[in-house]
């Protein structure tokens, strides 16, 4: 049988070898981190440890905070609820974790490429910005595009607004710099760069205003009740690591594997389209219209080849919704019904690529597109 070809590493990336050993080892030891005896101890330099990786990979200073969560959402709830300002800019272009988090959302406008107009962010500040918080995902889950955070955290903090940064998908695929950002939050999680599901962090500003959701027992500093995740941490702490030290080399490899799939569907097909294809992305994602063929047929036309990729965004999988994101981009509701979004991961080989390629032809010559590609 011929093996399963994971493309799809902007919904969960595949679990490393690293992360897994330490999620057993976590599991096996138990213990407490509250708890002041020897087992407790251990776990609580277990939590530690991995709370020192986060901080290095994201290049956290000392003195901000790092508060385990269950995950992304969390982290850009308890930031943006947290933090007590009145209203949220953010565009539209944003995870649903971050528009659906709470009330008083007021959207920033995007243009093609799904890019923050300075400019009309500053405009926007006309009232002050003293009660507002502004969050702008540092890369996009779909089309992979990377936004100006660090200048747009700049124009923010002119207005006294506070700033947070979902970087979700950009952590273990670029070089993250929560100081060079100059954000006052940041959220990640351990799933999207080879850690275990159900835990993620946020990183604070050492003096930013944070209020918890749920204080429960006082963990996390009073800032997130409950008995730390351990095992879940640890997986976090190990996959940050791996991610930090393997990072330029995965990165450049998998930009290489990106850029000659793309190339190679551009040859094969001169009416494909590439969204964002000349923004500042991600190097691991391509988000790819295959005119004519609907994104739900694609998927399950590459599932039954064995290839694993996504209609945009795992969480709209399965809807006929267009994605958001490509409306807010102004993408024609004809072209973004007909995109799927490959996201490579340090997994894959160079065969993997030629095996969508080729499925990819296979698909299109089928359905009756161009001669072009005979
Ligand atoms: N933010 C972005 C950009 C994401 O892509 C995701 C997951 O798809 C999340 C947040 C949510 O993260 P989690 O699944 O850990 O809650």
């Amino acid at each position: 049988m011929t093996q399963t070809v994971y493309l799809d590493s902007n919904a969960t990336a595949p679990l490393r070898l690293e992360a897994e050993a330490a999620v057993l080892r976590a599991l096996q030891a138990g213990g407490n981190p509250s708890s002041v005896h020897a087992k407790g101890r251990a776990a609580r330099r277990t939590v530690e440890d991995a709370r020192d990786h986060i901080r290095v990979l994201v290049n956290a200073p000392k003195d901000a905070r790092v508060i385990f969560t269950s995950g992304g959402t969390e982290a850009s709830a308890l930031a943006l609820i947290g933090c007590g300002r009145e209203k949220v800019f953010a565009p539209r272009t944003e995870h649903p974790s971050v528009l659906n988090a709470r009330e008083g959302l007021v959207t920033i406008r995007v243009d093609a490429s799904g890019l923050i107009d300075p400019f009309e962010l500053d405009e926007m500040f006309a009232g002050g910005g003293d009660d507002v918080v502004v969050s702008v995902m540092l890369a996009n889950n779909e089309t992979g595009v990377l936004q100006q955070v660090e200048g747009i955290a700049r124009i923010a903090h002119r207005y006294d607004a506070l700033v947070h940064t979902d970087a979700v998908q950009a952590a273990g695929k670029i070089d993250v710099d929560f100081q060079a950002l100059g954000v006052d939050y940041l959220s990640l999680s351990a799933h999207k760069l080879g850690g275990p599901q159900g835990v993620g962090a946020l990183i604070a500003v050492a003096d930013a205003p944070l209020k918890a959701l749920q204080p429960g027992g006082g963990q996390e500093g009073g800032l997130r009740g409950g008995t730390e995740n351990v095992p879940g941490i640890a997986g976090f702490g190990a996959a940050a690591a791996a991610a930090k030290s393997g990072l330029d080399n995965d990165m450049r490899r998998i930009r290489l594997f990106r850029d000659q799939l793309e190339h190679t569907i551009a040859t094969i097909a001169p009416d494909a389209q590439v969204i964002a294809a000349m923004a500042d992305r991600l190097p691991n994602t391509s988000l790819i219209v295959m005119p004519g063929v609907a994104s739900d047929t694609q998927v399950m036309a590459f599932d039954l080849a064995g290839i694993c990729i996504s209609a945009g965004s795992a969480c709209k999988s399965g809807k006929t919704k267009t994605s958001g994101v490509l409306s807010a981009m102004g993408v024609r509701a004809d072209a973004a019904k007909c995109a799927v979004r490959v996201s490579l991961g340090h997994q894959n080989s160079v065969s993997d690529i030629e095996r969508f390629v080729s499925v990819w032809k296979d698909l299109y010559l089928k359905s009756g597109a161009k001669q072009s590609a005979a």
